[in-house]
């Protein structure tokens, strides 16, 4: 039994809205992931076979590594189709806002959104949401923003309008903001979410590999790389740091998406607890966040990094050089744990011992 979480009256109000109106726009936050995907595709697969005129607009491209998700080949990309985007906005009649918490995570199109009048409805699982929208369906407590389309749609009675291709959506976004149902996803209700979800009978096992165990060469040998040259680890911290520059990410003939899991391969090593990988951008240092147990990686970025997330998966932006983001994440162990000496752990594999061989 899955049981209703979303307040009734807040149903009521979206059904209103929702039978009101023709044409509805959903988007989603900047380099939109699994979840962000997932959930605004599932949501436009549903809306139109309920005969809206929906579509998504992202604020910039999907990563190459998600154009598996059923409908990612139609979503109107801000970054590239400005006009178009514009034109889709200036006609809703409604807005759905999927898997951010604010205004900052939709970018530029922002410009485009705030001084739209029609109304915004969030469906999101982020702390502490702006006061910028109309129908709030905020829990930070769900695994992902996929399981709350399936809520929404669940409560609303639409899911005989769930089809293999909105279904096949939303496993994705339940699979990836989980690990690969390995953290946030600790509710017998969430396995009930995924059979409901299944029973559309779309190809599992291809997905999951799609969306877990595919990488590039060049994304492969990058983290490698990244796990054998420049992990870092601060044992007394219970931390690790991998840092990756401009030139490096060159090197590995970097693409979007590419770096994607590597934040969580130091959580495997006993005794660390929490990942931080500090990636430079064009304009940028990009930092991830992961952390196990009660340890709040969301604290750390929206203390020091300037953004925020989940308490153990967070992220955020820093400007300034490299040097300075590592300067800041000492400052963080500094502060975080006083007293303990920063001697970071760089295991590097030992020279071959010829003489060895001869035993
Ligand atoms: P990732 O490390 O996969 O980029 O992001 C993990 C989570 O951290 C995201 O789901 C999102 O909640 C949060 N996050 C990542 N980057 C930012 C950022 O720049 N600002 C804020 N507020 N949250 C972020
Ligand atoms: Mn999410």
């Amino acid at each position: 039994m899955i049981n209703p979480i979303i307040d009734q009256t807040t149903i009521e109000r979206l059904r209103a809205l929702i039978n009101s109106v023709q044409r509805i726009a959903i988007t989603c936050h900047k380099s939109p992931d699994g979840d962000a995907l997932g959930s605004s595709l599932a949501l436009c697969h549903v809306l139109r076979r309920l005969g809206k005129d929906a579509v998504v607009v992202t604020p910039d491209m999907a990563p190459k590594a998600l154009e598996f998700i059923p409908g990612v080949r139609e979503l109107v990309v801000y970054t590239r189709q400005e006009l178009r985007a514009r034109h889709v906005l200036a006609e809703a009649q409604l807005l759905f806002c999927l898997d951010f918490n604010s205004m900052q995570r939709v970018d530029r199109l922002g410009e485009l959104i705030e001084p739209l009048k029609v109304k915004r409805v969030l469906i999101d699982h982020h702390l502490d949401p702006d006061d910028v929208f109309d129908v709030v369906i905020s829990h930070p407590e769900a695994s992902s923003t996929c399981e709350l389309v399936f809520r929404v749609l669940m409560q609303l009675g639409l899911l005989r309008f769930m089809d293999r291709h909105a279904a096949s959506c939303l496993y994705v976004g339940l699979l990836t903001d989980t690990g690969g149902f390995a953290y946030s996803c600790d509710s017998p209700e969430f396995y009930e979410i995924v059979a409901s979800v299944m029973r559309r009978r779309f190809d599992r096992a291809d997905l999951y590999n799609k969306a877990m165990n595919t990488f590039s060469a060049g994304s492969l040998r990058l983290q490698g790389y990244a796990i054998s040259e420049k992990m870092q680890l601060f044992p007394d911290h219970g931390a690790s740091l991998i840092v990756l520059s401009k030139e490096e990410l060159t090197r590995f003939n970097y693409s979007r998406g590419d770096t994607e899991s590597l934040v969580n391969k130091p959580l495997a090593i006993p005794g660390i607890y929490w990942s931080v990988f500090l990636r430079e951008d064009a304009d940028k240092i990009k930092v991830s966040c992961r952390s196990q147990g009660d340890f709040s990686v969301s604290d750390i970025c929206s203390r020091y990094f300037n953004g925020g997330g989940h308490e153990n998966a967070a992220g955020g932006d820093f400007i300034g050089t490299l040097d300075e983001a590592v300067a800041r994440f000492h400052q963080v162990l500094a502060d975080l744990f006083p007293g303990v000496a920063i001697h970071p752990v760089e295991q590097q594999p030992q020279p071959i011992n010829d003489n060895e061989n001869e035993m």
